[in-house]
């Protein structure tokens, strides 16, 4: 192949994970590569335009690290572009909202800052093994495959695809295979919140349901999810969900994106005749793709499980604290869950060994492709868990080269370590409470 280029760390994905995986390897001195399959950084946050940060607030403390950062450089701008707010559904802690467009933007800059060689609109295709080491990356781009050797490889793809062709395990959704709904989102401007929140069902259930009955709205449209947008007048409509998708599919994607945008631009219609407030609004930020919550889970050293999470578990290479509930959408049937699993003010820590997988020596993970059981994966899949599992797994690229040794055979204390002192709350004997 023409094209060869050389990395320390390859990071394939640049979603939230991606992000904080190659913003923290970067910081570390390292010469990075991400690529990045479409042509924005965010992932499922530029796929779904606006969506909050959820369970950032584990016992009403951020849990700092590169979420932390990114959110006060939000804050602190003039006007600030974030705040933090309570979130109106039951069981989810406050929340950080955002305005979009500067947030990507910023997550850009962060990453050009820390040295990363951002390649957007490129995709990692096939990676070449040698013995339990990936030697290098088969890649693709509009000018045709080119390939990178890299020491470390971290699959932040949200899917796993290259990890799945280099021989690590994975499960598919919950233990029969069937996948969260994926998601088609949009906001309205130019409502009236005074009007519209009013009402007191979160979900304007008996609205919704004059709609189905009527043939207006789609069955599976009957809880609406409205939420403020981040700027004044604005609502975030994250409600259309389309069921039995395989997220690795591209062409059931088109074909999910398509029939979701169809039933958005039908509910927008509707808000705008039936909810009050939405009388003179009007649709923008309509998802490009649909954000695909669930596809393969990999395997790793260790698999949260749900009774990991009851029991509030901190666990000694936790990496991260997480609060979120039980979140799921639409798995078997339409129904929409969102459950506690720890008391109010109480928190669970991910372990670094579900971000590493036993049989590949210079690979890690991050981002919702953790390992986890159905029921714990859908709390752990938060936006700024994710971002903070990749941070975790840049340090630990370092501390890999360092070392000259695998990732396995990482210092878990000397991660640990390096986390706290980048700001991340809650670990070791910093715990919240
Ligand atoms: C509809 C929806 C609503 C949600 N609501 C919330 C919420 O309110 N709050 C919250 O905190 N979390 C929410 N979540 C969960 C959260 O958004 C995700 O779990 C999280 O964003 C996953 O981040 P990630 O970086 O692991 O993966 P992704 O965001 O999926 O990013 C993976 C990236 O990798 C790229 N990629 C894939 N394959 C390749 C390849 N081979 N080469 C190069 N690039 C590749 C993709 O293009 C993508 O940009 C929601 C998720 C969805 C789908």
């Amino acid at each position: 192949m023409d094209r060869q280029e050389q990395a320390d760390v390859l990071v394939v994905g640049g979603g939230t994970a991606g992000f904080g995986a190659a913003v923290a390897a970067g910081r570390q001195g390292l010469n990075v590569i991400l690529l990045e399959a479409t042509s924005k950084v965010g992932g499922v946050m530029a796929f779904c335009p606006g969506m909050p940060w959820g369970a950032a607030y584990p016992a009403d403390k951020i849990i700092g690290g590169l979420m932390g950062e990114l959110t006060e450089r939000l804050e602190k701008m003039h006007p600030p572009a974030a705040e933090k707010r309570p979130c109106t559904l039951a069981n989810f802690g406050p929340e950080i909202i955002y305005d979009h467009d500067i947030a990507t933007l910023t997550m850009f800059e962060m990453l050009e800052d820390a040295g990363v060689n951002v390649r957007l609109n490129a995709s990692a295709i096939e990676p070449t093994m040698e013995g339990s080491l990936i030697k290098e990356v088969c890649c693709f781009d509009r000018n045709g495959p080119f390939t990178v050797t890299a020491a470390i490889v971290i699959d932040c793809s949200g899917d796993g695809d290259l990890s799945a062709k280099a021989g690590v395990p994975y499960s598919v959704g919950d233990l029969k295979g069937n996948t969260m709904g994926v998601t088609c989102s949009f906001h309205m401007v130019g409502v009236n919140w005074d009007e519209t929140f009013a009402e007191p069902d979160p979900y304007f259930s008996h609205f919704a349901a004059k709609g189905i009955s009527e043939d207006r709205l789609h069955p599976d449209l009957a809880k609406l999810y409205l939420m403020k947008g981040f700027h004044h007048g604005s609502v975030f409509c994250n409600s259309v969900h389309v069921r039995g998708v395989d997220g690795t599919n591209p062409v059931a994607i088109g074909q999910a994106t398509q029939e979701g945008r169809r039933r958005c631009h039908q509910l927008a219609q509707f808000l705008r005749s039936d909810i009050p407030g939405f009388s003179t609004a009007y649709m923008t930020l309509l998802s490009p793709t649909v954000g695909v919550r669930e596809t393969r889970k990999l395997e790793a050293v260790y698999k949260i499980t749900s009774e990991d999470l009851a029991k509030g578990t901190k666990f000694f290479d936790g990496i991260v604290c997480c609060d979120n509930p039980i979140d799921n959408v639409m798995r078997s049937d339409s129904s929409m869950t969102h459950e506690a699993i720890v008391d109010e003010g109480s928190y669970y820590t991910i372990p670094f060994r579900s971000l590493m997988p036993a049989n590949v020596t210079n690979l890690m993970f991050a981002g919702r492709i953790v390992c986890a059981d159905p029921m714990a994966f859908a709390s752990v899949r938060g936006m700024p868990q994710c971002m903070t599992m990749g941070q975790a797994t840049g340090i630990a690229a370092a501390l890999t080269l360092k070392s000259k040794s695998t990732v396995q055979a990482i210092d878990i204390k000397a991660l640990i370590k390096e986390l706290s002192r980048q700001g991340v709350n809650g670990l070791g004997e910093s715990a919240l409470i």
